[in-house]
């Protein structure tokens, strides 16, 4: 098994890693020293947008260097949901197609299908919501990847995946499975992909925190994203808060 029970932390990366493209200082340094302590970094996001190529490149630009087996995503939770061989209309980007396609859903760029799935994708417009929702309204099963409102980025917080989801779901009117976190696929996906999984870090306590809650982990909040401003509600009280990876990480070695 990848990583073997290796004792892990299971990072996010927006807001942790990055603000939308820009590195968060230190946070490749963070990655570095606990990888030399023989600790396995496992990086899990929502973000269903890019592919693991794209990812990869990104975190090679932040001066990280990953493996496959070290990302683990909300469009491979989504996908985990579907069977192969069964079809799949996706409101989302590059990234949900390359899960759906890796797990043999067939990608259909219009009905009929036997799945929906949504992420966040800057295509979305009248056309696509109206397609998706179509679908749902005859039957297809109805998933979302995340259901994050925002997402952090150095001008501030952007519409996030959950706000296209809620557009989709109002025009069905029906409610999504969804597949990131802190939802049951993706507990799933990490169980299996990281049996020593010992600290959830991430900046959203609604998603990061509530995952930790769920695989009965302690959560480490960090301060270097959505909740930098405070304004983020506290729904999972964090066991322990640092300003950035960086911090926890010092903190954790030192
Ligand atoms: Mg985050």
């Amino acid at each position: 098994m990848p990583g073997g029970d290796h004792e892990t932390w299971v990072v996010d990366l927006d807001g942790v890693i990055w603000l939308a493209e820009q590195p968060i200082a230190g946070s490749a340094q963070a990655v570095d020293r606990l990888r030399r302590a023989g600790i396995r970094v496992l990086f899990a996001t929502n973000n269903a947008s890019p592919t693991v190529a794209e990812l990869q490149e990104r975190l090679a630009k932040a001066e990280i260097s990953v493996e496959p087996d070290d990302l683990v995503t909300s469009a491979q939770a989504a996908a985990s949901m579907l069977s192969p061989g069964t079809s799949a209309f996706p409101c989302a980007d590059e990234g949900v197609i390359e899960a759906l396609g890796n797990r043999g859903v067939e990608v259909v760029d219009h009905g009929p299908a036997d799945a929906v799935v949504v992420g966040w994708t800057q295509r979305f417009d009248f056309d696509l919501m109206a397609e998706a929702a179509g679908l749902v309204r005859r039957g297809a099963r109805f998933i979302g990847t995340n259901e994050d409102p925002t997402h952090p980025t150095p001008r501030g917080l952007l519409p996030g995946s959950g706000a296209l989801l809620a557009a989709v779901a109002t025009a069905a009117q029906a409610t999504p499975q969804v597949a990131g976190k802190p939802h049951e696929p993706m507990v799933a996906l990490l169980r299996a992909r990281a049996p020593g999984a010992a600290l959830i870090v991430g900046d959203r306590p609604s998603t990061d925190g509530a995952l930790a809650r769920r695989i009965g982990l302690p959560f480490a909040l960090v301060r270097s994203g959505v909740t930098s401003d405070g304004r983020e509600p506290m729904t999972v009280e964090p066991d322990e808060e640092a300003p950035d990876l960086a911090a926890l990480v010092e903190r954790h070695l030192s």
